[in-house]
């Protein structure tokens, strides 16, 4: 279906933020390998950011002799503990060290937000805009002067614009809140945030014959098909997002056949122009997969095809169909090019923002050596680009982002936690070596940069926050529903997206893992107390919050309140947070329900979740780390003022040097 007349569509033509900005830096981009060779000897400085490295656990590890290049770092420079952001989530904690700001002045607060205006929830860091579609019989078209633009929310100057106005070439990998890239460093690839090809955070499909498959509808994370074969082979469909051109919703989809082969335990696959066969536990290369919009324009994504059996059932996974970095939908690099070089370089790679596939191990449709295997495809993809980019870094800043400590850390934090409600022995005690080795693998990217980096390099060892076991749930919605503050239609019952909550009679509402709102007059939707009220009820809640104990451990639930006036020190966006952060204890977390405006009908529940690890708690029993390869000249104590400290070494005294004026 391939013809030479296809080019890939811009999904989002950015004519915003992003594009423009970029338009000026567009540096060419060579072959692999470094471009000219230097004759400066100025300071260079590299940050490898580790989400969620703990510092109990990085502690005792390095004391234990498990980390030697980590050691090496703290004998020669220190190793500290790094003050996390309020709350301390993954966006949060990352838009403190860009910016020097805090969630008052960068506007991040948690991954979710809501507009008070239609008390619906979204994505707190970027947002997809349609732009004026012109309409041709069954088409609709973006229109060249006004497309559809998807745009970074996060506010305040990132440090590497800094940098790069005092003459610093910088190189931004993954950074995470900052999709799609700022436009200002000179290489940048987008991270955390990045959509796949939907418009999602990540969306596998997963392929059946087993009619006995749990329902598709109630599958998160992802997206399953019943299918049937037919002798040894089966056809079904490949699915993209809604074709932007059809007035009418539909479905993108491409052809996938497969032919069948059990006496070699293997299948062999046609989509598009890839013909390929994989044996049962088998995984693909990423293929390039592109779905047909209107006979001249194709959408490209890339996936990678898992073989989980062929019989007694045909079962297949395919990851989250990604953005093609080599012809990207939307925009994820700085210069356009660059994934392109990189792809040449060190081959395609997952550009979604959190690559490892939760999801499907949580819906129990991967395994967990599956989801390991999966996770480490991940991981490693990124050491190897990240060594390919190092031998490339001559001057400047360089940062780059590893995701695994986080994302696999979630998943198998309850194998070395046997006081975990769902902790089973026979299950989970195999999986207790796979944190340690993963420090130890993170440990091995530090020696290797050791002995690679350019002379008069710094280096920069830190993390976002760190991690606790996540045991016991609190459902706040319930428990504000308990205590008079959210007034349920029909308190018998559970319900959705606030569906089953009286809003003439609620004055206080959870949303967002850490967030608590109150049902303000004027500002939500449906407000009922007065703002002049609004101080006392603040205090009031929090000072039962503090009280409140888990019947089930006789420990306190919360240990930390923290309105909003009074914790950020930044008050520009104020306006959009919560107007209370909720500090779960240590080993307590809000539920995921709550977060999206579910309603339960019990205040407390054991975590049995596969995601039994996490950090969105008190952020002061979760610190992330600092290393570093000599003393700086001024000690990074927090992640809000490590970005200082880097600037301070380059002779940049001010930052962060935006100022944000209150707004509305
Ligand atoms: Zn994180
Ligand atoms: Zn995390």
């Amino acid at each position: 279906m391939t013809t030479l007349t296809k080019t890939p569509f811009l999904f989002f033509l950015s004519c915003g933020v992003t594009v423009c900005v970029m338009a000026g830096l567009l540096l060419p981009v060579s072959g692999c390998g470094k471009a000219t060779a230097s004759a400066e000897s100025d300071l260079k400085v590299i940050v490898l950011g580790f989400d969620g490295m703990d510092w109990v656990m990085t502690g005792e590890m390095i004391r234990a002799g498990e980390m030697p290049n980590f050691k090496r770092l703290a004998d020669t420079g220190g190793f500290t503990a790094l003050g996390t952001s309020i709350p301390p989530q993954s966006p949060v904690a990352w838009s403190n060290f860009i910016t020097g700001h805090d969630s008052g002045g960068h506007g991040i607060f948690d991954f979710i937000h809501r507009h008070p205006e239609t008390m619906t929830p979204y994505l707190s860091t970027s947002e997809a805009a349609a732009g004026t579609m012109w309409k041709v019989g069954k088409y609709h078209f973006p229109s060249p002067l006004d497309g559809g633009s998807v745009d970074l929310l996060r506010k305040g100057e990132a440090f590497w614009t800094v940098l790069e106005e005092h003459g610093i070439e910088t190189t931004v990998i993954r950074m995470p809140a900052n999709f799609p890239p700022s436009g200002t460093a000179t290489r940048e690839v987008s991270g955390m945030g990045t959509p796949d090809i939907l418009g999602t955070y990540g969306t596998f499909s997963f392929f059946t014959t087993d009619q006995f498959a749990p329902l598709p509808s109630t599958i998160d994370g992802g997206e399953l098909q019943i299918v049937e074969l037919r002798g040894n082979r089966l056809d079904t469909h490949l699915y993209g997002p809604d074709n932007p051109f059809l007035v009418e919703p539909t479905r993108l989809s491409t052809e996938l056949t497969a032919y069948v082969d059990v006496d070699s335990n293997a299948a062999r696959f046609v989509i598009n122009d890839n013909d390929f066969v994989l044996k049962s536990g088998e995984w693909s290369e990423w293929l390039p997969i592109e779905f047909e919009m209107i006979p001249s324009q194709v959408l490209p994504a890339i996936g990678r095809f898992y073989l989980r059996s062929v019989a007694p059932e045909f079962e297949l996974y395919v990851t989250p169909l990604n953005i093609d970095p080599t012809s990207p939908a939307m925009p994820i690099t700085t210069p356009d090019d660059y994934g392109n070089h990189l792809c040449k370089c060190t081959g395609y790679f997952y550009t979604q923002g959190m690559p490892e596939d939760t999801g499907a191990v949580v819906e129990d449709l991967l395994t967990m050596d599956e989801f390991l295997t999966q996770a480490d495809l991940a991981g490693e993809e990124n050491i190897t680009q990240y060594e390919h980019v190092l031998s490339e870094f001559e001057r400047g800043f360089l940062f780059h982002y590893f995701g695994n400590t986080d994302l696999v850390g979630h998943i198998v934090w309850r194998s070395m936690d046997p006081d975990h409600p769902a902790y089973d022995a026979d299950k989970d005690a195999q999986y207790a070596h796979v944190m340690p080795d993963l420090y130890r693998r993170m440990d091995e990217v530090v020696g290797h940069t050791l002995e690679n980096m350019p002379e008069n390099t710094l280096l920069v060892v830190m993390s976002d926050h760190g991690f606790a076991p996540w045991r016991r749930v609190m459902h706040i919605n319930a428990w504000l529903a308990e205590n008079g503050y959210l007034v349920m239609k029909d308190p018998s019952k559970e319900g959705k997206n606030y569906s089953n909550v009286d809003w003439t009679k609620t004055r206080a509402y959870g949303l967002g893992i850490n967030g608590l709102y109150l049902n303000l007059k004027g500002r939500e939707m449906g407000g009922i107390v007065d703002p002049e009220d609004r101080d006392a009820l603040i205090a009031e809640i929090g000072a039962k919050l503090l009280e409140t104990v888990d019947p089930a451990t006789g420990e306190l639930a919360v240990t930390k309140f923290y309105p909003r006036e009074a914790t950020y020190e930044d008050a520009g966006y104020l306006h959009i947070g919560p107007d209370i952060q909720v500090g779960y204890a240590e080993r307590t977390r809000g539920s995921n329900a709550s977060a999206i405006g579910e309603m339960s009908t019990e205040v407390f529940s054991d975590n049995t979740d596969r995601w039994s690890g996490d950090h969105c708690m008190d952020h002061e029993s979760v610190p992330g780390i600092l290393l570093t390869s000599r003393p700086m000249q001024k000690q990074g104590t927090t992640l809000k003022n490590l970005a200082a400290a880097i600037l301070f070494e380059f002779g940049i005294g001010e930052f962060p040097r935006d100022q944000i004026s209150p707004s509305n």
